[in-house]
């Protein structure tokens, strides 16, 4: 299929993007201007709000161990309905476009329900519609397995799909828009003073999502490092400057610092991450009431166990000892 001289963006909006009726054409409207810039858009969306959680807590009202192939059938509907709405959305701003499930959009995935791989991606559909003039806007999240059952990539999976979909689609840029203009040295919305950065390296941000970080889907990380697919992080309210993941040869020596609310940990990441790093952590801890009651260091990073109810006072102290 000949696109013309045209560029493919891949353009991945998660659900807090699509929520509510404002917010959805607000994203919409991304969309529309980037096609009518002159280029080829495949739209990659996630279930809408609290979607996912919602369709959850309705399973589990029905029973404590639903069958994962049920669950998936359920979860999946999250995303098949938020591109429906999207397509919509685009259709009555007078946009030609079609909406597709995982399974139309040609991925398929390992059977492991619940934390499926995408094994491989047939884009001769999405290309035809390309072809056609159509903006795409595939579910997120979803794919099929051999058999043609749907399947899901695990929480989060729709920044998987939108990177795996631009290594197979060779596209010319891959944006995924959130409600966060971007990585920070510490979430932005848990601790004051947190710094934007311009770039990131494929490795730091991996360790980042690996300890914590919300922002991308570790898998995602791991296929655009593999891919070497460039990533815009961006966010759909604020149409800023974001932050791109890519190779970052002359990268900061500490990056950021997150938090793992499952394993009660704070870690500083970054590859100057070493013991004497991890010393002055403790020390940062060490006037305040927080208790380190284990610490561990790793290639790239180092990690400080504390007690689960004072993580974000431990967040906020590590933080300024290193980023202010
Ligand atoms: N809707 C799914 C979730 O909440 C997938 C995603 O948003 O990426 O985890
Ligand atoms: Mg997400």
């Amino acid at each position: 299929f000949y696109l013309g001289d045209k560029m493919l963006i891949v353009q991945k909006f998660g659900g807090s993007s699509l929520a509510g009726a404002e917010r959805l054409r607000r994203a919409a409207a991304i969309i529309a201007d980037c096609a009518d810039a002159g280029n080829k858009i495949v739209a990659v969306v996630s279930a809408r709000g609290d979607t996912t959680d919602e369709l959850l807590g309705q399973a589990r009202r029905i029973s404590a161990d639903a069958p994962a192939r049920e669950l998936d059938a359920l979860l999946s509907c999250g995303e098949t309905g938020s591109a429906a709405m999207t397509a919509m959305q685009l259709a009555d701003m007078g946009k030609s476009c079609v909406s597709l499930t995982g399974a139309q959009a040609g991925i398929l995935t390992d059977g492991v329900h619940g934390a499926a791989r995408i094994l491989s991606i047939d884009t001769a559909r999405i290309l035809r519609e390309l072809g056609d003039g159509k903006i795409v806007v595939a579910a997120g999240f979803q794919g099929a397995e051999e058999g043609g059952d749907p399947t899901t990539l695990g929480r989060g999976g729709s920044d998987t799909t939108a990177v795996e979909l631009a290594a197979a689609l060779s596209a010319d840029r891959c944006e995924i828009y959130s409600d966060v203009d971007g990585i920070y040295t510490a979430d932005p919305r848990l601790v004051t003073g947190a710094v934007r950065l311009d770039r990131i390296d494929y490795g730091d941000m991996l360790r980042l999502a690996l300890h914590g970080s919300q922002v991308l889907h570790s898998r995602s990380v791991e296929a655009a490092m593999r891919e070497r697919v460039r990533v815009h992080l961006l966010s759909s309210f604020t149409r800023k400057e974001g932050t791109v993941m890519c190779d970052h040869p002359d990268r900061p020596g500490l990056c950021g610092v997150t938090r793992d609310p499952s394993l009660g940990t704070v870690s500083v990441i970054g590859r100057e991450a070493n013991a004497q790093v991890l010393a002055e952590a403790v020390a940062a801890l060490a006037h305040s009431d927080i208790i380190v009651t284990h610490t561990e260091l790793f290639d790239g990073g180092c990690s400080l166990f504390v007690s689960p109810d004072r993580l974000l006072p431990a967040l906020e102290l590590v933080h300024r000892r290193f980023f202010r």
